[in-house]
């Protein structure tokens, strides 16, 4: 067996493993697992920008940012951790200046800012120029910019080298009340080295796991290939809760039939959505803000045009994003490559013609519950000593049910900084704990199962008929009725996932195994989703039930919690418990959503 050594370890090497990495390496000896090389992360994908009240172009400040993300999340969001991010998002962009991104500047040198959906002046009253950008590569850029700073401080990386399980003990500890419970510790990390098929320990002082989202749970998505919330389904699997799985973000502006993104930048600089007669039905919808209303909003309003017979095209599917207004100099200097993708995916003509648009899945709000410090909790009362989260895959939960544009590379930059401090201050005070006796008998029978396996189903075929059930069930409209036939249609797969096959049964580079345990990843991770849907007797943010087409702040004003428990049952579904958390309030009491 080969074991590595570290003091933190963490898995994901994009925009928040990467600045994790940057603060632990400085402190401790670090080192990033990452399934895919560090720079073709997701995160490089990021077009439009990361927020921060800087108040370079117009006025602004961090409360009015507070507000508008707590409202933008329809209010379930912490409002501690909201302000932490508002209040630090300003350094975390000066932090990225420092280190040498090529952020776009004003003709007075500063760095430049525009306006992003939900991001407002004075509590509403109209849009503010708030996000910071690098034209429509702002994320290619941060992950560049991370990838020279992490090997200046010598973090080590291990590339291509797949997370597969974690490695906790359990021990009894008491409360201040004399009651005793089972207190989860962190030993480390079992990961696959893709090139060689050989199984690694990684023993850990402290683990963070950085591991991103899980967007390929559906089939219209903005997400690369790799989005199969391996981190999310690892903690689940190991008895960790995830929260507020219900809520999943579909974005607006997604090429049509296609779903790849059009980055919300593309209204940020004055593009308007038109339905099929040309009318900019963003008015109706949110008359102070129009076309930068909140995502939910947005995406919603455009499905709902078209189920009104207000769509565009042969089959009246989808509605236009118009262009044609602004200069070509203008959309060339600051949506360079959005309108290449309109023109190479679509043969559209930007400058010309509006491009065809449908909301696309986007991003995940909910994940592994965590503090402001990153420490991943196991329940509500208890965190896990030396084990963090950051990023996507984590919820602390800024987000509630609707994060809003330029929050995400905002939240990887300022608690993917948090996490990596943290666990490297911890990491100095804490001795290793004992690995268990035989650390790799859980992964390697997951792996031998799958190349033993001689049944009859292929993995591709599972994969696309449990993304056509989540499109079709739990899109941006949901009723009872469409998430019981999601569920329903999982377990289905389910048993279909017990009688594969796969062809490649070597063991170098066989991405042909990886792909059928990411798809067991998925399948968990959409169970939750679809069961956390079914339980939330309301609308509010991304999940919208039309049988109960109202926010109900009464019942459901708190976090979804669900656990992977053997002994319990949920929605009909054995082996899930159900649990909530209350959400976190500082000064903004909940108030009627209007834009
Ligand atoms: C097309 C697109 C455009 C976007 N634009 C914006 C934007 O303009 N502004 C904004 O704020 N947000 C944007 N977002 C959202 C934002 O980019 C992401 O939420 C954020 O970058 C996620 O960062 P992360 O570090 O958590 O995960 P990622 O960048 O996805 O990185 C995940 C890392 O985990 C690793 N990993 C995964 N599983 C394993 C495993 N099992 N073992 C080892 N390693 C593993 C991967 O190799 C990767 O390095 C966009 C998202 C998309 C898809």
């Amino acid at each position: 067996m080969q074991v590595h050594k570290y003091d933190v370890v963490i898995v994901g090497a994009g925009g928040a493993g990467m600045r994790a990495a940057i603060e632990s390496g400085q402190r401790a000896h670090t080192a990033v697992l990452t399934k895919l090389y560090p720079t073709r992360s997701h995160t490089g994908a990021a077009q439009g920008g990361m927020c921060a009240a800087l108040a370079n172009v117009e006025e602004d400040n961090w409360e009015w940012h507070t507000f508008d993300t707590i409202k933008g999340g329809d209010y379930l969001v912490d409002q501690d951790a909201a302000e932490i991010m508002a209040k630090e998002a300003i350094d975390a962009v000066l932090d990225l200046e420092k280190m040498g991104l090529p952020f776009n500047r004003t003709p007075e040198g500063k760095i430049d800012q525009r306006r992003f959906g939900g991001h407002t002046r004075d509590h509403g009253k109209a849009p503010v120029r708030r996000a910071c950008y690098a034209a429509d590569r702002t994320g290619h850029m941060i992950l560049q910019t991370l990838y020279q700073n992490c090997v200046k401080h010598n973090v080590e990386f291990y590339n291509e080298y797949y997370a597969l399980d974690l490695l906790t003990v359990e021990e009894e500890a008491t409360r201040e009340d004399g009651s005793t419970y089972l207190q989860k510790r962190v030993a480390g990390v079992v990961s696959y080295d893709l090139a060689t098929g050989e199984l690694h320990v990684f023993q850990a002082k402290s683990v963070v796991f950085a591991s991103g989202g899980a967007g390929k749970v559906f089939k219209t998505t903005s997400n690369a290939h790799t989005l199969t919330g391996d981190g999310m389904g690892i903690a689940f699997r190991r008895g960790i809760p995830l929260e507020d799985m219900e809520f999943v973000q579909f974005h607006p502006t997604g090429l049509a039939g296609l779903g790849i993104l059009l980055s919300e930048a593309a209204r940020g600089e004055g593009g308007i959505l038109r339905n099929s007669e040309g009318e900019r039905f963003m008015e109706r919808y949110a008359p102070t803000i129009k076309d930068l209303a909140p995502r939910d909003i947005v995406a919603r309003s455009m499905a709902n045009e078209v189920r009104e017979g207000r769509g565009c095209g042969p089959d009246k599917d989808y509605v236009l994003l118009d262009l044609t207004h602004l200069e070509p100099a203008h959309i060339d200097a600051k949506l360079p490559d959005i309108t290449e993708f309109a023109r190479t995916y679509l043969g559209v003509e930007p400058y010309t013609e509006p491009v065809p648009v449908f909301p696309t899945a986007h991003y995940v709000m909910g994940g592994v519950p965590t503090n402001i410090q990153g420490e991943v909790h196991q329940d509500n009362d208890h965190t896990i000593p030396g084990l963090y989260a950051a990023g996507e895959v984590a919820c602390v939960s800024v987000h509630g049910s609707n994060r809003l544009g330029t929050n995400s590379l905002l939240d990887i930059n300022v608690f993917g900084k948090r996490a990596g401090t943290y666990a490297a201050e911890y990491a100095k005070t804490a001795d290793f704990v004992d690995l268990p006796e035989n650390p790799l008998v859980e992964t390697q029978a997951l792996l031998d199962n799958v190349r033993q396996a001689d049944g009859t189903e292929r993995i591709a075929a599972i994969r696309k008929d449990l993304q056509d059930t989540m499109d079709a069930n739990m899109q941006v409209f949901r009723t009872g009725d469409t998430i019981k036939k999601a569920v329903k249609d999982i377990e289905g797969l389910r048993e279909r996932y017990a009688n594969i096959s796969i062809q490649d049964k070597g063991k170098r580079f066989n991405l042909d195994l990886l792909e059928a345990v990411e798809l067991g990843f998925l399948l968990d991770l959409a169970e939750v989703m679809s069961v956390s849907a079914l339980g939330r007797e309301e609308s509010r943010g991304g999940h919208f039930r039309e049988d109960f087409p109202d926010r109900d702040d009464e019942r459901f004003m708190k976090h979804s919690m669900v656990y992977k428990d053997e002994t319990a049952e949920m929605q009909g579904i054995k082996g899930l418990r159900f649990d909530t958390k209350p959400v976190t309030f500082t000064r903004y009491q909940p108030m009627e959503r209007k834009y």
